[in-house]
């Protein structure tokens, strides 16, 4: 049941940054949203308060054990003025599975889905509206039980932050380098790959760092068992056109299942271009690439949307791909989902909210 959202209003507006000088989360809106858990009450007290610091008890289990949870959409501001949200009905759905791994209670699909709307509504004047902008939302909670015992926290905050994003690509899609790391693993099955929880990103750090100190943007990640099937691309899904048909990894347990990808995938059918998720290791995409087959590769994430590959280095082997450029499909898709998600192109999924 969704229960009345108490809001209380900043009496001190923000300057608004310039649309041209967004960057990513460097900017946030006037106000938040916070929910509580206690064990005795649920969730309870949802409110939209000015956007501040909160205070937590140093004991606070998120700081010890790490039981914390997020997630990442966007909102835009169409040419007519209206709001949409992409998918958020599944970001949800991820939340709660991403919970339910975390060992932290349930959230009602309806309270976060009125507490976005309701937040989105009171900070109405952050979405920019230049072309590729748009409002980064950042949903996340966090277990705030002081105690240090190693046990599921029973008290818990849910909030909603926001911040209006510049366009990822100021000049074009580019395409990127990526160095396949063989080191480092990111998550293997059984474990929290699959879900969106911090001590995955603090995992990746380094080997993010040491590829961008090779001159690479970043890793892919291959599997933890066998050291070969290709997982992810940094926090991005990733594609490759083999000979016509467009392949990704098969979700296993350790690759997160991101709504750009599920995306991708449903626009590729609609298309009638053939798309296949499957194991698939970094030898076949070497051999793939020998035999003149490997056509284009990208990463898909809410972030960029698509992100070209151009370059990969597997143990100082290195394979350019398409030339460098980006490719046909990776542009066409490009086009079609930031088309969709604006508001400049119909939606014949039924996506936008
Ligand atoms: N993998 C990881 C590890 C991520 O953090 C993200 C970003 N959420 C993705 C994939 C892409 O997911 P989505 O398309 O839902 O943004």
């Amino acid at each position: 049941m969704v229960q009345a959202v108490e809001i209380q209003r900043t009496v001190t507006k923000k300057e608004k940054p310039s649309e041209q000088k967004l960057g990513f989360g460097v900017y946030y809106t006037d106000h938040m949203f916070i929910l509580d858990y206690s064990v005795e009450s649920g969730w309870h007290s949802p409110r939209i308060v000015p956007y501040q610091p909160i205070t937590l008890d140093p004991a606070a289990k998120v700081f010890h054990y790490g039981q914390t949870v997020f997630e990442g959409l966007k909102a835009y501001r169409t040419e007519d003025g209206r709001v949409l949200l992409f998918r958020p009905q599944k970001n949800i759905q991820r939340l709660n599975k991403s919970n339910e791994r975390l060992s932290i209670p349930y959230l009602d699909e309806e309270i976060f889905i009125d507490a976005l709307q309701k937040l989105i509504d009171v900070d109405r004047d952050w979405i920019p509206s230049t072309p590729g902008t748009s409002l980064y939302i950042r949903p996340f909670i966090i277990a705030t039980q002081p105690a240090l015992g190693v046990a599921p926290s029973t008290q818990y905050k849910f909030m909603i932050i926001m911040s209006p994003v510049g366009a990822y690509y100021a000049n074009g899609v580019n395409p990127v380098k990526i160095y396949v790391e063989s080191h480092y693993v990111r998550a293997v099955a059984g474990g929290v790959g699959e879900a969106k929880t911090a001590g995955n990103y603090a995992a990746g750090l380094s080997a993010q760092e040491e590829a961008k100190a090779k001159g690479y943007e970043q890793v892919l990640w291959l599997d933890g068992v066998h050291r070969k099937y290709i997982e992810e691309v940094g926090s991005m899904n990733v594609f490759f056109k083999i000979n016509g048909t467009v392949h990704t990894p098969a979700l296993n347990g350790s690759i997160l299942d991101g709504i750009t990808r599920n995306s991708i995938i449903h626009q590729l059918k609609h298309w009638n271009i053939p798309v296949e998720e499957r194991t698939i290791s970094i030898e076949e995409l070497y051999e793939a690439h020998e035999k003149g087959m490997l056509e284009e590769a990208f990463g898909t994430g809410t972030a960029a949307v698509i992100s070209p590959i151009g370059e990969l280095n597997w143990r100082g082997d290195k394979l350019v791909i398409n030339n460098g450029q980006t490719g046909e499909l990776s542009a066409k898709l490009y086009e079609s989902l930031t088309g969709i998600q604006s508001g400049t192109l119909p939606d014949p999924f039924g996506w936008m909210m």
